[in-house]
């Protein structure tokens, strides 16, 4: 397994508990902290629950939220109630610092072996496909053989550079920065998304009182910023008057951590002797807060499928093939969705527009939250009668 995030780490553990051995290597040191807003849909906080860890995510102050309050660039917004949607559903909004390592040790006691500070540089590959990884740990090369490598190493992660098979979508080209911030009220039952026109910004309530701060914009604008990242990040906030008044009085705790361009796709996620989970597959973008979902759902897809192959001793592209299938069926309109709600961010007059409607039409904003919420199916968004009742007048 290369990459101990929410994918690497539910998948090793999964395959665990089935009576596999399994490598987890992770460049980084657990606790470390990640570029993310820090916010768990409510389909993944499910997921988490399966997982039997709702006592630990209490036990770590897990903020509990029903909604999300959407604002768009002219004044409008609407609540994506989740609770409404489904009733007793909730987004977490929890540090990556904490819940990493939360699903690490998870998987340490699942009896994985992870091995930290490792970071792969290559994939062994041979006629029958991929069949290990070079890795520096501790300062020496090491040549690490599997039977099957699953990528869970992020966007742009090596396993799929290796293979060849990465291939970013042209647009969007968004970078997302993000950090943590104390002394911002008002944010209990739900967290803001802010579009505004030169970027989008998110605000989370976390754990022990912090807040995630996040800002999107385009990748150019980042590149050609005349200033530091750190003054590109505050003017950007400042520039959304809702956020600006939000911050106001607010401390930053931290560093700014940031990536872009930050979507990223893959021609297959699966093929002869490999697997890839979550990002490493294709992440677009965090305003619809499905990415940790994602690597949640991706690792229970993944594992009995990786299981019944390594039982099998057949580890080719054809055995590995229901999982790309059973991706498909899981994430396709999903995505669908995600690049749609991308239009409508990138046409500030439609988001207004769209927005004011949402706020009148509980029924299209119920559906819209169960969908974005991962409680509802996500064709239920891209029929057009949904379309239709959204967009009238
Ligand atoms: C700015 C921003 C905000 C976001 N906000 C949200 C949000 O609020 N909610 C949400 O659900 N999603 C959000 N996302 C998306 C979310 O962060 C990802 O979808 C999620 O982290 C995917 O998990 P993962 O396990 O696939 O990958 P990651 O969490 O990226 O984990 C990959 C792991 O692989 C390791 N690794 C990478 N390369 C190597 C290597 N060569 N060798 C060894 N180890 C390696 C890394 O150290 C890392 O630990 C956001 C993303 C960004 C960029």
């Amino acid at each position: 397994m290369v990459g101990g995030g929410p994918a690497g780490s539910v998948t090793a553990a999964l395959l665990a508990e089935r009576g596999r051995r399994v490598l987890l290597l992770d460049k980084a040191r657990f606790p470390r902290h990640k570029a993310c807003s820090d916010y768990v849909n409510p389909f993944g906080a499910r997921i988490l629950a399966d997982l039997g860890l709702d006592a630990e995510l209490a036990a770590l102050g897990a903020h509990r939220m029903e909604a999300m309050l959407i604002h768009a660039p002219g004044g409008q917004r609407f609540l994506a109630d989740f609770g409404a949607a489904a009733p007793g559903a909730r987004v977490l909004g929890l540090t990556r610092y904490r819940l990493d390592v939360l699903l690490l040790d998870r998987a340490r006691a699942a009896g994985v072996e992870v091995c930290e500070g490792a970071h792969v540089r290559d994939v062994i590959v041979e006629t029958r496909g991929a069949r290990g990884v070079v890795a520096t740990i501790d300062g020496s090369r090491e040549l690490l053989r599997a039977p099957l490598i699953i990528g869970a190493d992020g966007r742009h992660g090596v396993v799929a550079r290796a293979l060849g098979i990465g291939c970013s979508p042209p647009w969007p080209r968004h970078t997302g920065l993000a950090a943590h911030y104390r002394g911002i009220g008002g944010l209990d039952r739900w967290g803001e998304m802010h579009v505004g026109r030169g970027g989008y910004a998110g605000l989370a309530p976390l754990e022990e009182g912090l807040t995630n701060v996040a800002f999107v914009s385009a990748s150019q604008a980042v590149m050609a910023r005349p200033g530091s990242l750190e003054a590109y990040f505050v003017a950007g906030l400042e520039g959304i008057p809702a956020v600006a008044e939000k911050l106001a009085g607010a401390e930053r705790i931290g560093a700014i951590r940031g990536v872009g361009p930050m979507a990223h796709g893959t021609r297959r996620a699966a093929g002869d002797g490999f697997l890839l989970v979550g990002d490493s597959a294709s992440f677009l973008d965090p305003f619809t807060g499905q990415g940790i979902a994602e690597a949640l759902q991706g690792a229970l897809l993944a594992a009995p499928i990786a299981d019944a192959a390594l039982r099998a001793g057949d580890l080719s592209a054809r055995a590995l093939a229901p999982y790309r299938a059973a991706r498909r069926r899981a994430f396709r309109a999903k995505h669908q969705v995600a690049w749609l709600v991308q239009a409508f961010i990138a046409t500030p007059p439609l988001m207004d527009y769209a927005t004011a409607r949402l706020d009148r039409r509980p029924e299209s904003s119920q559906t819209l939250a169960g969908v974005l919420g991962g409680l509802y199916a996500a064709h239920r968004a891209l029929t057009p009668a949904f379309l239709a009742r959204l967009l009238r007048p």
